[in-house]
């Protein structure tokens, strides 16, 4: 079957990412404009057929949270570029929840978070990696001493069991058994 270009694209730059453009281009009825103002040409038969020449496709799988499911990722000199489900993998059949679906996304998109950032008066700022654990530490430390049970632990669906067993235990150690987990499945 003859892919569209709806089809080419979404493949070529990720679900979410081709919504967004897709969405741009009408608001603003760009496709036309863009095209006859020469920002855009389209794609090349050959592009169509083999967007990333030369890349490899590497079966992984999600690290969203601990099931696991099947992740095909293609990768060219080294950059995940684009992303499609192992419909093979003995888990998940192909099948992805949202977060998995665009996993590529928490390599690449613009917006996702690099460094700890700090809301002060308002607006975000960024903060380095030991003014936050500092922070942190402190606010931790002054809550332990108000009431160990003001605070909970919420450990992430994506732990390993070793990551597990020590988020218990500083639990435990602070003073609570206020802990739970936000697995998904
Ligand atoms: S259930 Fe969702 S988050 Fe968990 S591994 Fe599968 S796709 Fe990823």
């Amino acid at each position: 079957m003859q892919r569209n270009t709806h089809d080419a694209l979404s493949t070529q730059v990720g679900r979410r990412s081709f919504l967004k453009m897709a969405a741009v281009a009408g608001a603003f009825g760009a496709t036309s404009a863009f095209a006859s103002a020469g920002a855009t040409r389209p794609a090349t038969e050959e592009e169509v057929k083999d967007p990333f020449p030369g890349s490899q496709k590497i079966k992984t799988v999600c690290t969203s949270c601990s099931v696991g499911c099947g992740i095909i990722a293609e990768v060219q000199n080294g950059v995940w570029v684009r992303q499609e489900v192992a419909q093979d993998h003995p888990i998940s059949h192909g099948g992805h929840c949202s977060k998995g679906a665009d996993m590529i996304d928490m390599v690449r998109s613009n917006v996702r978070l690099k460094y700890p950032m700090k809301k002060v008066n308002g607006a975000w700022k960024r903060i380095s990696w030991d003014t936050a654990l500092d922070e942190i530490a402190s606010k931790l430390k002054s809550l332990r001493g108000e009431s160990p049970e003001s605070t909970i632990f919420l450990g992430s669906a994506k732990m390993s069991t070793e990551q597990a067993y020590y988020f218990r235990k500083f639990a435990a150690m602070y003073g609570t058994n206020n802990i739970d987990h936000q697995a998904r499945i």
